[in-house]
């Protein structure tokens, strides 16, 4: 959906589901004891607003909630959030922010620790006065966020299918010869012209020993006769990520590399398996583990199993080992484990799983059988 093409009808939907949100955020600050809470985090305003440019804060308290942005936002946030107050204002957004704060005299306003700058923090300190008192509160919108509401998950659905369909084409395009940058090429246009806008993090495109990188970069390096080919693309389709992996070998694979696929697919069957909500995210996180253990393959798996993703591509929860978090219906979750080799090459396989109160379902679609191009 295009900005021009917003509909009367999709703006009057995006202001009934903000302000559901805002009602939701405003007990989660009862809770915590605040009187309002200073976002700063750009997906957390999004989210919360409506707005999608790429400066702002959003103030939001018990009645009211009000954006500040600066003057190349002015058409956009009127278009894209209606029902909030906008201050747009000139010079420093967070001095502007605590000038206001201070003619307000407000009572305990929130603020996240890890999304200031020092520099930031004091700058909106000094503006804001003595008479402001200040919370340190990491995640408020985060946790809200963890859940995704039917209007997400429609979106979330739509963004896996795209990456799904952009890896199946891009699997057909493996040819000898050609690189891996020029494969990461193919990924972000045929995203693209899919309707996407842009990609939720940049391609890994990984081949032969370099596919034993979990985070290599697509480099001018040419696929080979008898390597792996690690893809692992994501799309951002109306502001929502998606996230998948394949693993495909190019040339006749030796019966090794066949067994060790098999096992990540296994430790990735295993994890959706458990995958319901009341289960912790470590309980899952172990079930992927505990199969590579018994292959003789764990201490090859070097990452966690998987990570929340939405209007980012890492959000909470995350499935790593240890973790308490307790799953819930509507969190989704990728589901990604891998071995690496170092000198001989990576195997990872990637895909989404809406988290339901009696299992899984998986969001993405691209085969998961063993290829051999
Ligand atoms: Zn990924
Ligand atoms: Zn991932």
């Amino acid at each position: 959906m295009t900005r021009e093409g917003t509909s009367v009808s999709s703006l009057y939907f995006m202001q009934t589901t903000t302000s559901a949100r805002l009602k939701r955020l405003r007990y989660s600050l009862e809770a915590h004891g605040v009187g309002a809470l200073l976002e700063t985090h750009l997906p957390n305003i999004y989210y919360l607003s409506g707005f999608s440019g790429d400066s702002g804060a959003l103030l939001v308290d018990s009645s009211s909630a009000t954006l500040f942005t600066d003057g190349r936002f002015t058409i956009q946030a009127k278009q894209e959030c209606p029902g909030i107050r906008t201050r747009i204002h000139r010079g420093s957004l967070l001095e502007a922010v605590g000038e206001h704060l201070r003619k307000k005299g407000r009572n305990r306003v929130a603020v996240s620790p890890s999304r200031l700058t020092l520099a930031g923090w004091k700058a909106l300190k000094k503006a804001a006065g003595s008479s402001v008192k200040w919370a340190g509160v990491d995640g408020i919108a985060e946790r809200l966020r963890a859940v995704k509401d039917p209007f997400e998950i429609q979106c979330l659905r739509e963004s896996a299918r795209l990456g799904s369909e952009v890896m199946e084409e891009t699997i057909r395009q493996i040819r000898p010869g050609v690189t891996e940058l020029e494969i990461a090429a193919e990924i972000g246009y045929r995203m693209r012209r899919k309707g996407a806008s842009g990609e939720s993090f940049e391609a890994i495109v990984a081949a032969g020993p370099r596919s034993a990188l979990p985070h290599a970069r697509p480099t001018e390096r040419r696929i080979g006769k008898n390597e792996l080919v690690v893809l692992d693309l994501g799309a951002i389709l109306r502001h929502y990520c998606s996230d998948l992996t394949r693993t495909v070998y190019f040339g006749r694979a030796p019966v090794r590399v066949k067994q060790w696929y098999q096992a990540v697919l296994d430790a990735q069957l295993a994890a959706r398996n458990v995958l319901r909500a009341g289960v912790s995210a470590g309980t899952v996180d172990a079930a992927a583990r505990n199969v590579l253990q018994h292959k003789g393959l764990g201490r090859y798996f070097v990452h966690s199993t998987g990570h929340g993703l939405g209007i980012e591509i890492h959000e909470d929860p995350r499935v790593a080992r240890g973790q308490k978090w307790s799953l819930e219906a509507g969190n989704v979750i990728t589901l990604e484990p891998g071995v690496y080799m170092e000198g001989v090459g990576g195997i990872r396989i990637e895909d989404e799983a809406l988290v339901t109160p009696r299992g899984a379902e998986i969001l993405t679609s691209a085969p998961r059988e063993f290829i051999e191009i």
